[in-house]
């Protein structure tokens, strides 16, 4: 070993003992964990800090929401590792003042403290508004589908249980018929064949009765689905397959990156999230009015309207549902609505007049059309029938404002991508393959309120130090 590098005898005593504070340098970020937690105030937040006196005392919240915050910035999610790491890490045991609960301590902690936890998520958020990190007034939002603790195989909607009793029932014809083949040969193998058919069946029969079983039960549930292992967690779509999980929306700062809002839903289509998370981030951002960026997927009438009437301005493009455009004939925007006398004016000049008014998925639909179609000699560039018909939902001048606002903006949608991309990737790295630890929606929510905020803080952290989170968590 002589001409390398030489480290310190490990036997070798020093004079002046070294502290626990010697090995967390000013500018490690655990140093902010520790801070930020010692000015929460647990007890106003909810967290539990009765000590009855009697018996063993427990764990401090603080010193608990201190391992679990640590843990999650450092991908240290489950309740056993962060049981050793308490042991031999040299930071925690800084943080924790060298305290090291058992892992049962541990996840009992997350899984009683939800609310409040979910609470110091926000809190974090308040400070990064108040820091002036929060100043844009402009959110991206976007959901994205994450694991739950629930294989494919345990959990059952009506398609997927119809096609594995097929499966079964198909198993047991082939046997069924290999069984009978063997019966016409007088072998001993063959009769050994034939009972090893017979066992195959019997568990194949067992299979369908426990599937039916499970069925009844499936078919109880409000939505014909069942998940086995976690109860909540539903079958939901993905770009290109399926998993079963939950859907995170988030709305994110477009300057910072920063998570303004989450929620945690079973519910896999966005169409009706729109105004619940917008709302949630005018409110953590305390704003009198959001803009908020959205993707075709949150096309809602409904759900625009009601972001209209409480200040938010959603902008996102509209699902294309005529064929017009994409068959290379004029398409809606064409149209020119003429406010003043509730018409139409076509790329002819001819004004398409108010017909009649009909009722469409809970919407109203008027219905605008002119008889000048017939003779029209742009008729061929416009509509395949007789007339061309444009209907007009309620509040459709809403979504002409948003298309304006597109045109004004067209790299707006860019720019919502990037936003939403951005935490939704590191956040789903650090979860790895598993995503989800723990069963059932409360409880996943705060895990996911535990990953939002250590997404924070790393960000704040990368933007503006550690020294001035510090100061600013003390101003
Ligand atoms: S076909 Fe009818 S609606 Fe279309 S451009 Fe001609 S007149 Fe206008």
């Amino acid at each position: 070993m002589s001409g390398f590098i030489q480290g310190d005898c490990r036997h070798q005593a020093t004079l002046f003992p070294e502290k626990l504070d010697d090995f967390v340098s000013e500018d490690n970020p655990v140093r902010v964990v520790d801070f930020f937690v010692d000015k929460l105030d647990v007890s106003g937040l909810g967290f539990n800090l009765d000590c009855n006196g009697a018996g063993r005392p427990g764990y401090h919240p603080r010193t608990m929401l201190k391992l679990y915050i640590y843990g999650y910035l450092n991908n240290i999610q489950s309740s056993r590792s962060l049981e050793r790491e308490a042991l031999r890490n040299v930071e925690l045991m800084w943080l924790t003042a060298r305290l090291a609960p058992d892992f049962k301590t541990i996840a009992d902690f997350r899984k009683d403290n939800g609310e409040a936890i979910q609470l110091v998520c926000k809190q974090f958020v308040e400070l990064c508004r108040q820091i002036g990190l929060l100043n844009s007034q402009t959110v991206a939002v976007d959901g994205s589908k994450f694991k739950a603790v629930n294989n494919r195989d345990e959990n059952f909607t009506a398609a997927k249980m119809r096609r594995r009793l097929d499966e079964l029932d198909q198993s047991i014809a082939r046997y069924l018929a290999r069984i009978a083949s063997a019966d016409l040969q007088d072998s001993k193998a063959a009769k050994a064949k034939a009972k090893n058919m017979n066992d195959k069946i019997e568990k194949l029969k067992k299979e369908i009765d426990r599937l039916k079983k499970i069925e009844v039960r499936m078919l109880e549930e409000p939505d014909k689905q069942i998940s086995l292992t976690d109860p909540d967690a539903r079958s939901m779509k993905t770009r290109g397959t399926g998993i079963v999980g939950y859907n995170v929306q988030t709305a994110v700062d477009i300057e910072n990156h920063l998570i303004v809002s989450h929620e945690v839903t079973n519910n896999g289509s966005d169409r009706s999230q729109l105004y619940n998370i917008s709302y949630q981030a005018k409110q953590a951002l305390n704003a009198d009015s959001l803009d908020v960026l959205a993707d075709r997927g949150y096309f809602n009438i409904l759900e625009i309207e009601a972001c209209n009437a409480d200040g938010i301005f959603p902008t996102m493009p509209v699902p294309q549902t005529s064929n017009s455009l994409a068959q290379g004939r004029y398409g809606k925007r064409d149209f020119m609505y003429i406010e003043e006398d509730d018409e139409y004016e076509c790329p002819a000049g001819e004004r398409l007049e108010w017909h009649m008014r009909t009722t469409e998925g809970g919407l109203e639909v008027d219905k605008y059309w002119t008889t000048a179609c017939a003779s029209c000699p742009a008729k061929s560039c416009c509509t395949t029938g007789e007339f061309r018909r444009v209907s007009r939902w309620q509040s459709e001048e809403l979504v002409d404002d948003m298309l304006d606002r597109l045109e004004l903006e067209p790299d707006i949608m860019k720019t919502r991508r990037e936003t939403v991309e951005h935490p939704f990737g590191t956040i789903k790295s650090w979860m790895g393959y598993t995503h989800f630890q723990m069963k059932r929606l409360e409880n996943v929510a705060t895990e996911m309120s535990l990953h939002v905020l250590a997404y924070n803080m790393k960000r704040v952290i990368n933007i503006i130090g550690v020294s001035a989170l510090m100061s600013a968590i003390t101003a």
